[in-house]
């Protein structure tokens, strides 16, 4: 499948068309942004990292039934996927506090939650994705009443899925960020699943293993995705 023209470029991916008006192709960037881009860097190899571990566990969770944008891995660094019409609410689901949880709420990180929270954001950089909850999704028409019930769904299912997945392979699921699109009708996951996206500790040593030694400048940021890497490609 070759690369046509680039239809959108982001903070860690470039999108590209192909011949297929229905198929697009995601390639993963070294370029890594925080705060809304006020902290700029560069990871090498995450792009190849992220490409690889996205496309893994995208085929994981399709082969226990969550439809995902992935057709295939193209590359070191691409991979083709369906187009979609992304729903602009991000999801987050939480099993321990951190990051904009315990600020949020003025908690220690590292708290066990007895259930999964699972937190609506309006995907919008210039007002930093505000927390928002179903009554200002329905209100503001940013998806059906049915599409949320698929993507709260899913989302749960997702969390179970990756938690014993990530256990297997020695690192808690603390928490992650997911994006759904529509394509045809039907909700499907898209974006990534990588460090990016993740926070992913060791599960003896609590040591942090994603994006966050770039975010708080804790260093060994490159061998923490690598390590990542290693273990879910294993
Ligand atoms: P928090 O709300 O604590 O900042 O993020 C919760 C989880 O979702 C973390 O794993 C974080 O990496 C992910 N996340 C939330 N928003 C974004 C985002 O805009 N970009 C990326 N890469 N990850 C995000």
């Amino acid at each position: 499948m070759k690369k046509g023209k680039l239809i959108y470029e982001g903070k860690a991916k470039k999108v590209y068309e192909t011949e297929n008006p229905d198929l697009l192709i995601q390639e993963f960037k070294d370029d890594a942004t925080a705060f809304d881009a006020t902290k700029r860097g560069t990871i090498r190899e995450k792009g190849v990292c992220n490409n690889k571990i996205s496309a893994q566990l995208f085929k994981l969770l399709e082969s226990k039934g969550i439809p995902t944008h992935l057709v295939e891995l193209l590359s070191d660094r691409e991979m083709l996927v369906k187009r979609l019409d992304i729903v602009p609410v991000e999801v987050t689901i939480r099993n321990i506090v951190a990051g904009g949880m315990a600020k949020l709420l003025g908690l220690d990180e590292g708290i066990e939650l007895k259930v999964p929270v699972l937190e609506f954001h309006y995907k919008s950089d210039a007002l930093h994705d505000p927390l928002i909850n179903e009554y200002h999704i329905f209100a503001l028409d940013l998806a059906q009443e049915k599409e949320i019930k698929a993507i709260t769904q899913y989302s749960f299912e997702i969390n179970g899925i990756l938690q014993k997945f990530f256990d297997h392979v020695g690192l808690k699921l603390v928490d992650f960020k997911l994006e759904f699109g529509r394509h045809k009708d039907k909700i499907l996951l898209g974006d990534e699943i990588s460090p990016d996206t993740c926070r992913l500790w060791d599960k003896d040593t609590n040591k942090k293993l994603d994006k966050d030694r770039f975010r708080r400048d804790l260093g060994n940021i490159e061998e923490a995705y690598q390590e990542v890497a290693k273990r879910v490609l294993s």
